[in-house]
Order: C-alpha cells, then structure tokens, then sequence
C-alpha cells in the first residue's frame, strides 16, 4: 500500500486499525519515530514513563519491549543512518552518555555487565545505543544481544533513581 500520499491523519487511522504498522511507513519513507512524536504517539505509546534523560542531541528511554530489565536506548535527536554518518563531536559526546548510562543501569539495577550494541540499518533512521543488562544468573557472551523480549513494567523507584543520577 503506498501511504506517502495520505494525509497524517489517514495514516493515523489506518495505524489504529492495525491496517499499517512501522513497515508501511518506513517503505513510503515516514520516519516512525518522528511520526509518532507528531501523532500523539500512535505508534509506541507514551513515553513519559520510560524516558530518563533528555538533552538538545539525545535522549534515554527505557525500552518498550526489554531483553532484560533495564533494557535502555539512547538515540540522537536528528537522523542519522547509521553511525559511520556520525560527526566526530557528536560521536564523542553519544558514548560519554553512553557510558554514564552503562554505570547508572549497573548501579540502580544491579546488573553484572551491561553489553552495548547498534544496528541501525533503516533508510530514515535515529542512531541509537542498545544497552542490554546482564545479570550475575545470566551467562556471559553474545547471547544477551538476543535474548527473547518481554514487555515493559514500570517500576517507578528504579526510573526515578535512573532520572535523577543522568541529571547530575
Ligand atoms: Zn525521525
């Protein structure tokens, strides 16, 4: 079906009938992302209970639908195909960010590692860093870049905690 032609709110629609998902859109070349921003978060649902750390380049959240718990991206604000698109500056301050959220996922959820992966490989694309937790009951190795997916449960305690270590 090619939707580049419809209005948002046709695509809206057609997203709240399940007719169209992130494919759809990302083969008429829609970004989801921004299009869920600008469509009352169609797509993936409020965020405002999975973010924890928000700047004018990035932002952390908390994953939808984790591998482990404390599951977390950071992603750039403006489009980037991957990082190889990267400037050096930014490339720097994104694994500086990186790495504090790596110590604050380890510290507050008491991970043994925390492993760090991207793969981004879209047409229209938000760079981002996969962190995935790995705890002390879990083995070590390439397997936790695929451990099956479960949904999100808020635990306010732990975002807080999260929150309130990137502000500082
Ligand atoms: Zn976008």
């Amino acid at each position: 079906m090619d939707i580049s032609k419809l209005s948002n709110e046709e695509i809206r629609q057609l997203i709240e009938a399940k007719e169209i998902g992130l494919k759809e859109l990302v083969d008429s070349g829609i970004c989801p992302t921004c299009f869920d921003k600008e469509n009352n978060h169609v797509l993936y649902g409020d965020p405002k209970d999975k973010i924890i750390y928000e700047d004018d380049l990035f932002e952390c959240l908390l994953v939808g639908n984790p591998r482990s718990k404390g599951h977390a991206i950071v992603s750039t604000k403006k489009h980037y195909k991957d990082m190889m698109e990267l400037e050096d500056d930014i490339c720097e301050k994104l694994f500086v960010l990186s790495k504090k959220l790596m110590n604050t996922i380890k510290d507050v959820y008491k991970a043994e590692s925390v492993y760090l992966c991207t793969m981004c490989d879209g047409p229209s694309n938000h760079l981002h860093i996969q962190l995935i937790p790995r705890y002390d009951f879990e083995k070590r190795g390439s397997k936790n870049f695929v451990k099956p997916r479960f949904e999100y449960v808020l635990d306010k305690e732990k975002l807080e905690e999260l929150r309130n270590r990137m502000q500082n």
